[in-house]
């Protein structure tokens, strides 16, 4: 193939960004599109309105300059009506380049209340309308824009055949354009019309592929042998359960039944362990540690903080009190010999159970017999950190729990080579957790707020930041919040959030804990896992700024002594209060989570952003995510047919890239 430029100093771009060939110059599509098509001439222009018009210069040019920029200012004659003052900062060179008498078409913003226009940019004569859409492209220094685009026009020339890999059954199906016209529309768009067309072809393309990956590494997974078997002993596990101090919930008895299946299996389990928080997961997955203490292995229980980790290993303690099940703790906090000691015991098979933090997974920890891996608020860590700890066990079997709930369809595309085991029922049957709406200054607010403290209750206060922004005009910053609440309850106000030492944290939650400081003032940080069964109130600032999922987290903090709970939002900004309704209307983490999918995107359902989404080129799950719904049915479709030749060419090429999307 020849070169794709004379200049070394260009293909040294080209190559930085990953353009080698005729075939990567055409896949590099733009990010966005400048539009030239000319704005209708009106009498009165809106303040910061993006305006073209085509038409002659009306003055000389003169460039003022400045210490560090300069400002290029002219008159403008547009053909279809009026006169413009133009400026343009820090482009001398307009200078030369405009001639009196010549013809150009210019893009700019118009501020009103000077009557000027801000020029974006400007090209010689009339745009026609079939060029009026230009591609930007993502550059690297010295490529010029236009000079990518000839490059790309080229390419198409060279290229010959671009392979559609969507069978045709499936272009039929969704009207999409072979490939390589879908990417010429792409580079060359005559309309929207054309881009939107472009951008399915290549979106449905990725999402089929991903689709493809997931259920191919879901099969690759489940043919993975374990090297030795040696069977849970169920009667024990159900003795332990028979001696709890309550029942099973019907949908914990399922979910562990399944995750005990899973283990027995010949394959190792990968199993999304998902229900709203309080629901009782936690007690599956120590059952399933149990389940894994039956057949003489060890369990790894990762949790995303200090406070948390500990939390567990107290609840784990207890619960396996009268068993022979040795429970420890490990966190980054322990150093020296008290570190030592913790490592030791997991390598000579004196630990059962080790509960901890990302401390679990550091060097120098080793374990004799490593069976099974819990990760508690799967979202907060990364595929590495998983694996890095998989990797410490042998055939592993692994647990992610979540209690964001993800509505299933989302799970299934976000998860797709996950079994999913779901809890939605709460044990004790549902929370009293009343939930309303209020402004700021209601005098309610401070009255619940007297009464929960005079009752000896605890009161979480949330607000959306750490420190307000200056620019946005909002005073509800949990420093502030803090600061009000000191005034009105002194010495009685705890405060938490990310950017306190792990030591601060801890002695603000023993505090309020406690009932030193009954109030406790804090970020959205006390959404995940925080357990304090004295707590019936929370009062919301500025609960707009949360998604619907994240409330609902919240919300799961209180009542959990099941005891009446009151959950208070404070919204000032009436027009806005639609949005919170499904809040006040359901007590289901899933009908929330599919309320923001389907109010707000999949964006905003909690954790799914943090989910470890795959980076893909064309396509976003969140944003694409009914693309991604379609190609998981057809890549079914795809997956169970035989002697398809159509079929076999995309299987293949999904196999391909497999690894980058892999689990574990
Ligand atoms: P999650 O991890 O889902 O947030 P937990 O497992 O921490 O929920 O359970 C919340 C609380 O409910 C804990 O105090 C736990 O001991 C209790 N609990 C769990 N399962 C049951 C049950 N079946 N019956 C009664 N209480 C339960
Ligand atoms: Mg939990």
């Amino acid at each position: 193939m020849d070169k794709l430029s004379a200049s070394p100093r260009i293909r040294e771009a080209l190559s930085s960004m990953k353009v080698e060939s005729y075939l990567d110059a055409i896949l590099h599509i733009p990010y966005r599109y400048e539009d030239f098509s000319l704005t209708p001439f009106k009498a009165d222009y809106e303040d910061k309105e993006r305006i073209v018009i085509y038409g002659k210069l009306a003055s000389n040019v003169r460039v003022a300059r400045f210490s560090h920029r300069d400002c290029t200012r002219f008159a403008f004659h547009a053909t279809n009506g009026g006169f413009f003052n133009v400026e343009a900062w820090n482009r001398s060179y307009l200078g030369s380049f405009l001639k009196p008498g010549e013809n150009y078409t210019l893009s700019g913003i118009y501020d009103k209340k000077r009557n000027v226009l801000s020029m974006l940019n400007l090209t010689k004569g009339e745009v026609s309308k079939e060029e009026a859409l230009r591609p930007i492209y993502h550059l690297v220094d010295p490529i010029k824009q236009k000079s990518f685009q000839n490059l790309v026009a080229k390419a198409f020339e060279k290229v010959g055949m671009i392979e559609t890999l969507v069978p045709e059954e499936f272009c039929h199906k969704y009207r999409l354009l072979d490939k390589k016209e879908a990417l010429y529309r792409l580079h060359f768009p005559r309309n929207r019309e054309d881009i939107r067309q472009g951008k399915r072809y290549l979106k449905y393309e990725e999402a089929l592929l991903f689709e493809l990956r997931c259920s191919l590494i879901r099969d690759l997974n489940k043919k993975i042998q374990k090297r030795r078997i040696v069977p849970i002993d169920r009667e024990e596990v159900k003795s332990l359960i028979r001696n709890l101090d309550y029942k099973l919930t019907g949908d914990q008895k399922r979910a562990l039944g399944e995750i005990i299946n899973d283990m027995d299996g010949t394959s190792p389990m990968y199993r999304l362990l998902q229900g709203d928080v309080g629901s009782g997961k936690t007690l599956v997955a120590a059952l399933a540690c149990y389940a894994n203490y039956t057949r003489g292995r060890q369990s790894a229980l990762l949790a995303p903080t200090d406070t948390l980790a500990r939390q567990h290993y107290e609840n784990l303690t207890k619960l396996f009190e009268h068993t022979s099940v040795k429970v420890s703790l490990l966190t980054g906090a322990f150093k020296g010999s008290e570190r030592q000691s913790v490592l030791d015991d997991l390598i000579e098979m004196q630990t059962d159970i080790v509960v901890g933090t990302h401390a679990l997974f550091s060097k120098g920890v080793e374990y004799a017999a490593l069976g099974l891996v819990v990760i508690d608020e799967q979202h907060k860590f990364g595929v590495n950190q998983r694996s890095a700890l998989m990797g410490k066990g042998d055939d592993a079997d692994l647990i992610l729990m979540s209690a964001t709930p993800i509505p299933r369809t989302l799970a299934l595309t976000v998860f797709g080579d996950l079994d999913i085991s779901t809890i939605r029922e709460f044990p004790g049957g549902k929370r009293k957790v009343a939930t309303s709406l209020l402004s700021t200054s209601d005098i309610k607010v401070q009255e619940k707020i007297k009464e929960a403290i005079s009752s000896d209750h605890r009161v979480y206060i949330v607000a959306p930041e750490i420190e307000s922004k200056a620019n946005k005009g909002r005073h509800n910053s949990v420093k502030e919040v803090k600061a009000l609440y000191e005034r009105l309850y002194p010495g009685k106000v705890a405060l938490l959030h990310g950017q306190m030492d792990a030591e601060a944290k801890q002695a603000a939650l023993i505090c309020f804990k406690m009932g030193i400081s009954p109030i406790l003032v804090a970020t959205s940080l006390i959404e995940v896992g925080i357990d304090v069964k004295e707590a019936n109130l929370m009062v919301v600032y500025e609960p707009t700024h949360f998604s619907l999922s994240s409330l609902h987290q919240l919300r799961g903090r209180i009542g959990r002594s099941g005891e009446e709970a009151e959950f208070l939002l404070l919204n000032d900004e009436e027009e806005e209060n639609e949005k919170l309704k499904p809040l006040l209307e359901s007590e289901d983490g899933f009908e929330i989570a599919e309320a923001d999918l389907r109010l707000r995107g999949p964006g905003e359902v909690a954790g799914t952003r943090q989910a470890g989404l795959p980076d893909l080129a064309f396509s976003s799950i969140l944003e694409d995510f009914k693309v991604f719904e379609a190609a998981r049915e057809d890549a079914k479709a795809i997956l169970l047919e035989k002697n398809n030749a159509a079929f076999d060419k995309i299987k293949e090429a999904a196999k391909e890239k497999m690894e980058d999307i892999s689990l574990a």
